[in-house]
């Protein structure tokens, strides 16, 4: 128990024992605990003694080197020289003004990207690991930052080992260590004292922090937490914090870049060309050169495009999609099949057994939810269960080869499941025939289990009573148990029936949309104390079945559709009966729901033929997680983009091969959430819909935020040329230029980034995935805005020139009817496509109308401000202007919003077109 902080008596750290030798009795000894886990009071100490059982973040950056990493630009250098130039040419103001410029841009940048970093953080949160303990005497799953040595923890397939272990019971367990040692074939764990010398590798009774349980169940007691732990003492940082970029944004960097080099370029030259053809004088144009970059470079861009990305991710995160890997945010808008789970995902996990089948007699269950009241029905008439031994049998059954505890709610609303709903529903089933779980359990204690896994389908506990008889329960897929039951079908009675009979009873229990469990029980030597797959084999004897309840949730219903006008098609893949998969498939309004492909199918099948029919089947059934795989591979050869939700270990794959993996935040593993881009907290299919529409949105936003900010740009670059190629004097000046770019701007495309959905989002088909952000529409856009933007400036300040204005109220002139049209178009770049000219387009978003509001008043501080006259060259422009600037604003809305009711019809003329 070293830790770095003195033990509270003050004696000196031990040194680290060899935890793998010890005996068991040393072992808890040197814990101090019996093996059974610690009172709450305890733990409590104990965490407080030896800290949480975490390891330190990485440092993010300092405050000061994360302020000073907005210096490190390109533009920014090149202000930079340009300040210094200026102040060599003692042009004190433009230093001045150059300067503040550059601080308050670095300021705002700092700000926005502390945000984001915080953002990401806070979500990253909600992702923190838990773990099963023994505290008090009672089950619990707690975060496993709270655990301390001595803590009893158990361990199951999917888990992910949370502290340092010293096992005490395995069960199959099996252990993927790639963490620590780099191999990634599991190890078998056991549970005998190993040499001290041991590698790491081979301490078989040992399970260290941050591996992985691929098979099996186990428990053991803590022995490290924290930095004390292997991985602590391999890496004492964990590196939380992600950068916030995606390939996009990495494109959109590539392309800012490209801009900026290339108008150094053009900057130098028209710098040299201007001395020697034209007889400016350097400083001259030095100043005129500091413009044009400025004028030019997009550096607002990187900026906001990181805002708008970092506010889609928490966007998404209070919708219950919590982004792993930021890139998927871009993928979810191209995501074209969404392959889902069935249970808990479409449907509400929330079962209820509705009728049992036994050898001789068919009953009707009746109650609510886990409520453990309700009857027994049978040919219409309420039964007492009790009388039917066989009945009893089955309910026994179900009752032993349980996990599942149910309780009263405290607020007395009603009964909750504690474990898989299932069997919390078998459960409820039982008691509503009068038994009492606890009762029954202590009667015939189980001694061994096979726990259930996918792969096999069934779960198996073995029992002693008191009596000295053994036997065991098993509970599982019907078709499946049916098969087991091979030597004897419905043993101990008279008139046993084959199997064809019991198929029958689940097509029919299963074409009512109920999912059908299977009970089988078989009688053993007293003297067994271990389960094995080969007791399960043969010779069991089937007691009947169950139908369950499951009614797909409401939202989900919603959601299918939502999915099909957005042109995704939905799958469901399920490891249930093809039957009832299919009657719920039908509930969900899938789009072909007579037809399903099962597990067993699917091996038939080679893949040119699973291709085919993968175009068509919606529903796949009793499927496994490596079913899962191939057809998200033999998808994606398709070209689909394919988002395939998951929660077991086995499902890891086939979510690391998806574009979009999606684990279940609550029924899902550690293993799982690790393999996903994405955890759905609350595991709702309508969780996976509402990402996606995000997902659009934010590509939308991003597309919206170039398409304002380029063209700016654009406007302000061609005026330049233009006035340099023409040998006429600077519409806008230097300064105002970057006044422009770095306060103006960039408030009024800030509001973008949290521009909520148009209303057609998911009524558009998914984004081809290879699609470039640059689209022929918007390079079209663009060009098409730059040179309104040109047309504007050079208007107004031709204009009022030739009506005899100074060149100082001119250029203000121009740099306010810059701004004005860029407010308009701001309210047109809101809706790509369709019009603007509604309420909701027009005053829809506060964070626009906050934008535009307080840039208005900055211009008319830059305008009217005594300071300002003297930094920017500004003079005051009479009240009636404002009218002309703003009718030119208008001016370019009218225009923009003519282009688009022209596009939309032109396009719906071309649609009819290619229909006729
Ligand atoms: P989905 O894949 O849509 O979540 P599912 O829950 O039916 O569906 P699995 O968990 O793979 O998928 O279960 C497959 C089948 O195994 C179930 O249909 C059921 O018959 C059986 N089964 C599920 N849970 C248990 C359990 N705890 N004990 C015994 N059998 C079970």
């Amino acid at each position: 128990m070293a830790r770095k902080k003195a033990p509270k008596d003050g004696s000196a750290p031990s040194t680290r024992p060899s935890w793998q030798a010890l005996t068991k009795d040393e072992l808890l000894s040197r814990l101090a605990t019996d093996g059974k886990g610690l009172s709450e009071e305890e733990s409590g100490q104990r965490l407080e003694q030896f800290g949480p059982n975490a390891l330190p973040e990485v440092r993010s950056r300092g405050l000061l080197v994360r302020f000073f990493s907005h210096f490190r630009n390109l533009l920014i250098y090149v202000l930079l020289a340009a300040a210094a130039i200026a102040a060599a040419l003692h042009h004190w103001v433009d230093t001045g003004v150059i300067l503040t410029v550059v601080l308050v841009n670095a300021i705002i940048g700092f700000i926005q990207e502390g945000k984001a970093e915080d953002a990401l953080r806070a979500i990253r949160q909600m992702l923190s690991a838990k773990a099963m303990v023994v505290r008090g005497g009672r089950r619990m799953s707690i975060p496993a930052e709270q655990l301390v040595p001595g803590d009893l923890v158990t361990l199951q397939s999917g888990d992910k080992v949370p502290a340092d272990l010293r096992l005490l019971k395995v069960k199959s367990l099996q252990v993927q260590e790639a963490a620590l040692t780099g191999e990634s074939v599991a190890v078998a764990k056991s549970l005998d004292p190993v040499s001290p010398e041991t590698d790491l590798g081979d301490r078989r009774n040992m399970a260290y922090s941050g591996t992985l349980v691929t098979q099996g169940q186990g428990a053991g007691v803590v022995v490290a937490t924290g930095v004390d732990t292997e991985i602590g003492r391999i890496s004492t940082l964990v590196s939380r914090v992600e950068s916030l970029t995606t390939p996009l944004l990495q494109q959109m960097d590539r392309l800012a870049r490209w801009i900026t080099a290339a108008v150094l370029l053009i900057a130098m030259l028209v710098f040299v060309a201007g001395i020697t053809l034209r007889d400016h004088t350097a400083a001259e144009m030095f100043m005129i050169v500091v413009g044009l970059a400025v004028a030019a470079i997009p550096e607002g861009l990187p900026a906001i495009l990181t805002v708008t990305l970092a506010i889609g991710v928490q966007r998404m995160a209070t919708r219950k999609a919590i982004i792993r890997r930021l890139p998927v945010v871009e993928t979810l808008g191209s995501v074209s099949i969404i392959g889902s789970d069935k249970t808990g995902t479409l449907t509400r996990n929330e079962m209820t057994v509705r009728s049992v089948i036994t050898l001789t007699d068919s009953y009707n269950v009746t109650g609510t939810g886990y409520d453990p009241h309700g009857t027994f029905e049978h040919d219409g008439q309420t039964s007492d269960p009790t009388a039917d031994d066989l009945l009893r049998q089955t309910l026994l059954a179900a009752l032993l080869c349980n996990d599942s505890s149910l309780q009263k709610r405290e607020d007395a609303s009603g009964w909750e499941v504690h474990g898989d709903p299932m069997e919390g529903a078998l459960l409820a089933a039982a008691m509503k025939a009068g038994m009492n779980p606890e009762h029954e359990t202590k009667q015939y204690p189980r001694t061994d289990l096979i726990p259930f896994e996918s792969e096999h389908k069934f779960m198996a506990t073995l029992h002693h009573s008191h009596e000295g008889r053994a036997f065991l329960f098993l509970k599982g897929a019907p078709e499946r148990v049916v098969e087991m039951c091979k030597e004897v079908v419905g043993a101990g009675h008279n008139q046993p029936k084959d199997r064809e009979y019991w198929h029958e009873q689940i097509e029919q229990m299963a074409a009512r949309g109920q999912r059908v469990l299977a009970v089988a029980t078989k009688p053993v030597r007293n003297e067994q104390s271990e389960l094995t797959f080969d007791d399960v084999e043969s010779d069991l004897a089937l007691l009947g079945l169950y139908g369950l309840i499951d009614p797909p949730r409401e939202e989900a219903i919603s959601a299918v559709g939502e999915c099909q006008a957005a042109g995704i098609r939905v799958k469901m893949i399920t490891g249930d009966h093809s039957s009832t998969a299919r009657a719920i498939a039908a509930q969900l309004k899938l789009q072909n729901t007579k037809e399903a492909v099962t597990g067993h199918e699917l091996e038939q099948m080679d893949d040119p033929e699973l291709q085919k029919r993968l175009n068509d089947v919606d529903v796949y059934a009793r499927v496994s997680p490596e079913h899962k795989l191939r057809i998200v591979t033999l998808l994606q050869q398709q070209g689909a983009i394919v988002a395939m939700t998951g929660d077991g270990v086995n499902d890891a794959p086939a979510l690391k091969r998806a574009d979009v993996g999606i684990a279940m935040g609550r029924k899902g593993t550690e293993a799982a959430k690790e393999a996903s881009e994405m955890v759905i907290s609350d595991d709702n299919f309508a969780s996976i819909v509402d990402a996606v529409r995000e997902g659009r949105t934010v590509y939308d936003n991003l597309k919206k935020a170039i398409a304002f900010l380029l063209p700016v740009n654009g406007g302000e670059s061609v005026s330049i040329i233009l006035a340099i190629l023409a040998g006429l004097t600077l519409p806008i000046a230097p300064l105002q230029i970057l006044w422009v770019n770095m306060v103006s701007s960039v408030a009024l495309a800030m509001a973008l980034a949290f521009e909520f959905s148009e209303k057609d989002i998911m009524k558009r088909p998914p984004r081809p995935a290879k699609e470039s952000m640059l689209t022929p529409f918007l390079v079209w856009r663009i060009l098409l805005i730059s040179t309104l933007f040109a047309a504007g400036i050079f208007g107004i300040f031709s204009w009022t020139q030739y009506h005899g204005y100074s060149l100082e109220e001119s250029r203000t002139y121009a740099v306010n009817t810059l701004v004005l049209m860029e407010i308009f178009y701001l309210f047109s770049v809101r809706r790509l496509r369709s019009s603007s000219l509604g309420l909701s387009g027009l005053f829809g978003s506060g964070k626009v109308l906050i934008a535009v509001s307080v840039v208005l008043v900055l211009q008319l501080i830059f305008t009217y401000a005594p300071f300002m006259e003297t930094f920017f060259d500004t003079r005051p422009i009479p009240a009636a202007m404002w009218l002309v600037m703003l009718a030119v604003g208008l001016a370019l809305l009218m225009v923009l919003e003519l282009e688009k009711w022209l596009i939309e019809r032109w396009g719906r003329r071309d649609v009819r077109r290619r229909t006729d």
